[in-house]
């Protein structure tokens, strides 16, 4: 047993790859000191599921307490359509949501720079910020390539909520520009790859004030967890004391100290009281 709590501020443990085990893979998880995780939306069609299986996680005994945090996903913004955005309003006056996500810009693609694709991704981005603001939910952000344009959207709004800024990718300067909005930045198992120096550096310049973790399941597995070089290994909750003793190493900080600071930030970003 982890002498430790975690939040895993960053989950798709909705997703149909772990509809066979999702009960045993929560016991898991659970077992290793995860004691939140936040399910977050990114396609319409999904809510449903992302609901479901909040309730469903919810209700087992020996799992991580679950959180709802829908939204649509920049990347899938050929998907969106208008009243999708009214479902979402719907979800957030019906469901219990802890905050909007994951929304942002996503310009790693060179289709999504055209600018009739990259204008609907600031129109369902700043959409979504105003229902953030109408329910006075925090954001989960996704942003790729696009740190820049999401801070003026930001700040265009004068969006006060905070959040988190997830799966960061971004340099020191940006990372602390989303901090002085009240950001959080999310950490995930890239932390633990010596070569992502770029990351090292970030987390390093923050401090462990700043910072909270994340799996991003089922994606960003952690290094040692990875089996195979050709294929991806699957993430799941249960790896997020990786990411933190990826994240304790790069900062020279004993795990029980940084889980404290981490625990404290999650609920700090997501609003939440214990
Ligand atoms: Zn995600």
């Amino acid at each position: 047993m982890n002498n430790y709590r975690l939040f895993d501020t960053h989950t798709h443990f909705d997703v149909p790859e772990f509809d066979h085990d999702r009960e045993l893979l929560a016991h898991q998880a659970k077992a290793v000191g995860v004691e939140c995780l936040v399910l977050i939306g990114f396609l319409h069609s999904r809510f449903q599921d992302l609901i479901r299986t909040q309730h469903f996680i919810n209700q087992l005994d020996q799992a991580p307490k679950s959180y709802l945090a829908p939204g649509l996903h920049p990347f899938y913004i050929e998907q969106h359509k208008k009243e999708y955005l009214q479902d979402l309003e719907s979800i957030l006056s019906r469901e219990d949501c802890v905050a909007v996500g994951e929304i942002g810009l996503d310009t790693f693609l060179k289709e999504h720079k055209q600018p009739e694709i990259f204008k609907k991704q600031k129109e369902f981005f700043a959409a979504q910020i105003e229902l953030a603001q109408q329910f006075d939910k925090p954001i989960l952000l996704h942003i790729r390539k696009s740190h820049a344009d999401v801070l003026t959207v930001l700040k265009q709004h004068k969006y006060q909520y905070g959040g988190i800024a997830h799966a960061f990718s971004g340099g020191i300067e940006e990372a602390k520009a989303f901090v002085k909005l009240g950001f959080k930045i999310g950490v995930t198992g890239q932390i633990t790859n010596p070569n992502a120096k770029k990351l090292h550096q970030v987390v390093q310049a923050l401090g462990s004030e700043h910072l909270v973790l994340e799996t991003d399941c089922p994606d960003m597995t952690p290094l040692c967890c990875q089996s195979s070089h050709e294929h991806r290994t699957r993430n799941t909750p249960a790896n997020l004391p990786y990411v933190l003793d990826g994240l304790a190493e790069s900062l020279q900080l004993s795990k029980e100290k940084l889980a404290l600071q981490l625990w404290k930030n999650s609920l700090q970003a997501l609003h939440l009281s214990s």
